[in-house]
């Protein structure tokens, strides 16, 4: 027999396992019997407290699902994937899964030797075009918070993913956690054993393998152009190659693959110290033993325009995550143990054609333009900064407080970044938000500018059915960058999504 009750337990008592099987027990009226815990969440609303929903076996335990079976494709007809972001990894892992041999090409280096060129990055701002935060194995969230929930559950089953990333070295906390997220520590590890998985079972990846351009003929893909150089015959290529790749953008472009133009966000990341979040969620600083870093999730609007937090990192840093020489993009990620002493999050609001103009790459080049901007501010990745009361207030900030973000911040107007609809939007968002969390809106608080890519500038349109492009069989616009998905989890998703499309084409 099988029954699903909810209880509420004290932070202090969460690792209590004998604890939480007698209160569950207790609740459901059974005198014994077997507990599994399916979710468990932190309800701040009062006094906090965890809140679990377990299931109670009293008889038999169910089977567990049967795990993912990778097939040996060393002889299967193959499937190219461009980009080895969440995306590509796991299409790459669903193509394995239905006997079609994954061929990835990644322009950027394998997870190691990305760790490198990052901390050259922040220590003495030398950006390598094809090695940093957003670009090489692991794509955009090899170093990131790890955050791994979507909205998006009509795309697949995240469970789907979740377990195959347990299977891949993540804690199965993440199975439980209503928030689960890995960790900057922890992803690579993750990532290196999808790789094995990917190569033991007939894969391929190929690092420093750029797709430079694509041969369409009679609205049929036939090959695609490694690096300039080498051309290969290809009939099916998952295109997963994220929302920073502006080149691949244009290269699509210049080759009579249509794109559109769509609407995305732009913004600051705001920075707290991680006991100011905790005392104004908690009601207490330090924070009550047994519960996690607090988080928050904050949304209002100006004028029809949405303003929202984005990618909240608790106890984190703000990160360089550009692209190109000469352009400055912020984000932010954290360790596993969100044990660092500051919280950031992404405070955006939308942008559409209204604001950049029509065209498809006028979103684009707004973006392009506000990075650039940005950059030229300090002619380096030093970050212009403002005390977030300043801003709101119209003020220059005098003195700067201290902050994450390795290599350093500058004291400067953040209205003269912004068009002045983008200022009033955030300024109104701040004003809401302080609102809902008394002491959010304070002198002590750090905004980072800019932040501009929460999603993709671009679509790459597909069949709702086929997920091929329209005027190049055999393409598969996939994951974050073609404007399907957001984030690691929902991107994940599309590339499982878009496998499945892959496989029944080549069939
Ligand atoms: C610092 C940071 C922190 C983040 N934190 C989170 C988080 O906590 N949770 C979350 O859900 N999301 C987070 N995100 C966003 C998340 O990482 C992305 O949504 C996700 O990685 C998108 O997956 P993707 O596979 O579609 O594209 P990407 O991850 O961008 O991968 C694309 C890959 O394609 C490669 N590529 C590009 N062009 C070519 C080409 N022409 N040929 C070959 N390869 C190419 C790139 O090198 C890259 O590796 C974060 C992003 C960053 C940068």
């Amino acid at each position: 027999m099988e029954k699903v009750i909810d209880i509420t337990v004290a932070p202090e008592r969460i690792n209590d396992y004998g604890y939480i099987k007698k209160i569950a027990l207790e609740k459901a009226g059974l005198p014994n019997g077997r507990i599994k815990i399916l979710k468990r969440s932190v309800d701040a609303r009062h006094k906090p407290v965890y809140r679990i929903k377990a299931a109670i076996y009293t008889g038999k335990l169910p089977e567990p699902e049967p795990p993912a079976v990778f097939k040996n494709t060393e002889d299967a007809k193959p499937v190219f994937i461009a980009g080895a972001g969440p995306a590509g990894l796991f299409a790459a892992l669903q193509l394995l899964i239905l006997g079609v041999k994954p061929v990835i090409f990644e322009r950027g280096k394998d997870v190691d030797s990305r760790k490198k060129d990052i901390k050259d990055l922040e220590l003495s701002n030398s950006l390598k075009a094809d090695s940093n935060y957003c670009f090489g194995e692991g794509g955009a969230g090899a170093f990131s918070d790890g955050k791994l929930y979507t909205r998006a559950v009509k795309r697949g089953s995240p469970r789907q993913v979740l377990d195959l990333l347990v299977k891949h070295g993540a804690s199965p906390e993440i199975l439980i956690d209503s928030r689960p997220h890995i960790g900057s520590d922890a992803l690579p590890e993750v990532i290196k054993s999808i790789r094995k998985t990917i190569i033991g079972h007939g894969g391929e990846i190929n690092f420093n393998s750029y797709i430079s351009s694509l041969t369409v003929k009679e609205e049929k893909l036939v090959s695609v152009t490694i690096n300039e150089k080498e051309k290969i015959p290809c009939s099916a290529l998952i295109l997963a190659t994220g929302h920073s790749a502006a080149s691949t953008y244009r290269m699509l472009h210049n080759q009579g693959i249509t794109l559109e133009s769509k609407p995305f966000a732009v913004g600051v990341r705001v920075e707290h110290r991680q006991q100011v979040i905790d005392s104004i969620q908690y009601g207490s600083s330090p924070r009550p033993e047994g519960l996690p870093p607090a988080s928050y999730v904050l949304k209002s609007s100006f004028k029809g325009r949405g303003v929202y937090s984005f990618c909240m990192c608790p106890g984190g840093m703000i990160i360089p995550s550009s692209t190109s020489e000469r352009e400055l993009v912020l984000n932010g990620m954290s360790p596993s143990g969100r044990n660092l002493p500051f919280a950031n999050a992404a405070i955006v609001t939308q942008v559409s054609a209204e604001d950049f103009g029509n065209g498809v790459f006028a979103g684009l080049e707004f973006r392009e333009k506000l990075e650039s901007d940005a950059f030229n501010i300090t002619e380096s990745l030093t970050a212009p900064a403002q005390r977030l009361a300043d801003f709101v207030n119209g003020k220059k900030s005098e003195t700067l407080p201290e902050s994450s973000y390795p290599p350093g911040i500058t004291s400067f107007p953040l209205a003269e970044l912004f068009p002045g609809y983008v200022t009033q939007a955030l300024i109104k968002g701040f004003k809401d938000f302080s609102s809902k969390m008394k002491g959010f809106l304070t002198q002590e608080a750090v905004l980072l500018a800019p932040e501009t890519r929460t999603s993709s500038p671009v679509r790459i349109p597909r069949n709702k059915t086929t997920l091929m492009h329209p005027v190049a069989e055999g393409l598969f616009p996939c994951g974050e960058g073609a404007g399907y998905s957001g984030g690691i989890l929902s991107s994940a998703l599309d590339g499982i999504k878009c496998a499945l499309a892959a496989q029944a084409f080549i069939q």
